[in-house]
């Protein structure tokens, strides 16, 4: 069980210190919005910057944007909003374009990438979330680097993240990278809409999503990036749970990795994971040796659990095992493939009592007033 490779990076603030990370790129950076082309001297700059940082030793996955910008241009389609079908269209179109691209900028630099097309199912479902981790570790282990984006052709609205800031957030927590750059056309997190309000400051470095965070980050805008500061809050969140940095950086600039040291690139937002302490035990908790019992949970519980969230009563569907509360359990999703493991926070005895049902129900049931979680998500390590 991975938890995740930040282990001493929650206070550092240079990108330099990373070991593995996840670099997304914004349609808006790398496709020219006029023509609909590729920015080829956007592309070289970064292929350089993966390059330096390659030879760092450091490994890099790239998310790249851009599919359906380039491959709407490309069909003759200039409308700005596009029908599910027609965006389906103009990423089969775009995507090869947009692979060649990067293949051509970072061969130049003997660098091999390779495409993964991902969609949600691959990151949510247990199976198949391990299935693309372990296909990612591969090219890693044979110096690739990796370019992903998610498989709009076959995505329909229920089905589809529509944004690659969370897609490349659960990329991130999925091969336990120490850090996650957002490169966009805003250089960090501000206060308000800086287009909008001319009060708006930038807010250099953030902790925690507190509501007022949630309320400074207004509304998603439409465009060819879904994006905009909504979804890369929902990003954050992904990595605080994966113990994971988080970066929103200026991406306009050529060399804009490297910009994030030298300052060149003027500020920009760095979401810094929780403390080491709560890191270390997380860290003793996924270590233990010998669960005392076995959480099962539905299947609506175990998306919770994937998403950060603690474990309630109301998704526990069996309890095995005769632990006291405290103790190490397992958590087993429906088709009892392993999900995590945590602290419990009641009896075996207590917690087949109260499964199934509702947090305000436990104290009718037990008589007394217990936990609301039955694992606190603080408590609860996710593999
Ligand atoms: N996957 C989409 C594309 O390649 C972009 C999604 C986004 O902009 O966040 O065009």
């Amino acid at each position: 069980m991975t938890e995740s490779a930040t282990g001493m990076l929650g206070h550092s603030r240079k990108l330099s210190d990373s070991r593995r990370m996840v670099v997304k790129i914004g349609s808006v950076l790398l496709v020219d919005e006029e023509t609909g082309t590729i920015r080829q001297d956007w592309l070289d700059a970064l292929a350089a910057d993966v390059a330096a940082c390659r030879k760092a030793g450091q490994e890099v996955i790239l998310v790249s944007s851009g599919a359906i910008a380039v491959g709407r241009r490309h069909l003759g389609i200039t409308r700005p909003n596009l029908k599910l079908e027609e965006s389906q269209a103009a990423a089969a179109t775009g995507q090869g374009r947009l692979a060649h691209a990067y293949q051509e900028a970072m061969a130049r630099h003997g660098l091999t990438t390779a495409q993964i097309l991902l969609t949600l199912d691959d990151t949510e479902q247990r199976r198949r979330h391990l299935n693309a981790r372990e296909t990612l570790e591969t090219l890693l282990g044979l110096n690739v680097v990796p370019l992903i984006n998610e498989n709009d052709t076959v995505a329909t609205e229920e089905i589809r993240f529509g944004d690659n800031d969370r897609l490349a957030a659960r990329v991130a927590q999925m091969v336990g990278a120490d850090t996650l750059v957002l490169l966009s056309d805003v250089d960090g997190f501000y206060t308000a809409d800086p287009l909008s309000n001319p009060e708006a400051v930038l807010v250099p470095e953030v902790r925690e999503i507190t509501p007022e965070i949630s309320a400074m980050a207004g509304e998603a805008k439409p465009g060819d990036g879904s994006g905009g500061m909504v979804t890369k809050l929902m990003a954050a969140r992904i990595t605080f749970a994966a113990g994971c940095r988080m970066i929103i950086a200026p991406g306009k600039l050529l060399g804009a990795l490297a910009a994030i040291d030298d300052g060149s690139g003027d500020s920009c937002t760095w979401f810094l994971p929780s403390s080491e302490p709560k890191t270390a035990h997380k860290r003793w908790i996924a270590g233990a040796l010998n669960p005392a019992g076995t959480i099962t949970v539905d299947e609506g519980a175990a998306k919770a659990l994937a998403k950060g969230g603690s474990l309630l009563p109301a998704g526990v569907v069996a309890v095995d095992g005769d632990f006291e509360r405290g103790d190490t359990v397992l958590v087993r999703g429906a088709d009892g493939g392993e999900i995590g493991r945590g602290l419990i926070c009641y009896s075996g005895e207590d917690a087949r009592r109260i499964m199934g049902h509702k947090s305000d129900e436990t104290e009718a049931i037990l008589g007394y007033r217990g936990r609301e979680e039955m694992i606190h998500r603080d408590d609860l390590v996710i593999e």
